[in-house]
């Protein structure tokens, strides 16, 4: 069962799955230096949501964590309004997201294990709010220099919960650095890799070998800079996918946009949540990627990751 922010659900019933959005963040220190990463209005919220299940979306991982702006219980009211089912997300994200003192910087790993295995298993609960809502994930996150320091600790707790718990790790990495070590690290912690979804290696989308590097060690590659054009054009993502494909890895890509309200219709943004099923996977088709190339990406993968 894959547990969503409404309940647990029988994996078939996931359907079209964009794995790695924020649909609604609350204020953090890291929205002083970027506003579009607050996403606070409910409303504008599942209007977006509403949008992308009538374009043909099923569900959608929220990977904002607890203590990084997360509130469970909004998406389990936006989940309940649109009908799109919803996966939270426990652990940790980048540093700039949390203020100073917070435990993200200073607890131990089995004091992280313990926090983060609690919320898998009893669920969060906001004041006021009677049912716990439960993540269905564990969010980790390392930095430019790959698993070192605070972010090896965070991450050894991260990956070993997942373990436990049996669910999947999505793995927030800068252009992929150190990708290739976080698997093996969180291998070590007893994780199976096909349990994990590497994000954010597309930010370079013209080197191919760190991309094949990533794909060898069994972990999902989750692209999801489609329509980023600071990183790259289309051209260079399609062209990217297509490679991938021909070596071999359809089993092994996920596709997401990674949203800010910067990139939200209904915040004001461009694309919105809908530029996947709308735009990008008819250029894919266009460049010749097949159908059921496209539904072993979309609808076969984020099952797997999460069976
Ligand atoms: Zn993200």
């Amino acid at each position: 069962m894959i547990q969503t922010v409404t309940g647990p659900i029988a994996p078939e019933v996931l359907g079209f799955c964009q794995p790695h959005e924020h649909l609604f963040v609350r204020r953090t220190p890291a929205a002083e230096v970027n506003p579009a990463l607050q996403i606070e209005d409910e409303a504008r919220s599942v209007s977006e949501v509403a949008a992308y299940r009538d374009a043909g979306g099923g569900a959608i991982v929220d990977c904002q964590p607890g203590g990084a702006g997360r509130d469970l219980h909004v998406l389990r009211r936006i989940s309940r309004e649109t009908g799109v089912r919803i996966v939270g997300v426990t652990g940790y994200h980048m540093p700039g997201f949390y203020p100073e003192g917070h435990w993200r910087f200073s607890e131990s790993r089995e004091a992280l294990q313990e926090r983060f295995l609690r919320e898998l298993t009893e669920g969060v609960r906001e004041p006021g709010e009677e049912v716990p809502v439960f993540p269905g994930a564990v969010k980790a996150a390392i930095g430019t220099d790959g698993p070192v320091g605070r972010f090896a600790v965070c991450l050894r707790a991260a990956a070993g919960v997942a373990a436990r718990a049996g669910v999947p790790l999505i793995l927030h990495t800068e252009y992929g650095a150190g990708a290739v070590e976080a698997v093996r690290i969180c291998e070590a912690e007893g994780l199976d890799p096909a349990r994990i979804a590497v994000c954010h290696v597309d930010r370079q989308a013209s080197d191919y070998a760190p991309h094949e590097a990533v794909a060898r060690t069994g972990a999902y590659l989750e692209y999801d800079t489609i329509a980023r054009y600071k990183y790259h054009d289309d051209p260079s993502e399609v062209a990217l996918i297509r490679h991938m494909l021909e070596l071999g890895y359809a089993g092994r890509l996920l596709m997401s946009l990674d949203t800010t309200a910067a990139r939200l219709r209904s915040y004001g943004g461009a694309p919105g949540l809908t530029d996947i099923l709308g735009r990008f996977i008819p250029m894919l088709m266009d460049a010749g990627v097949s159908r059921m190339e496209i539904d072993e990406i979309t609808r076969e993968n984020p099952k797997n990751l999460f069976m």
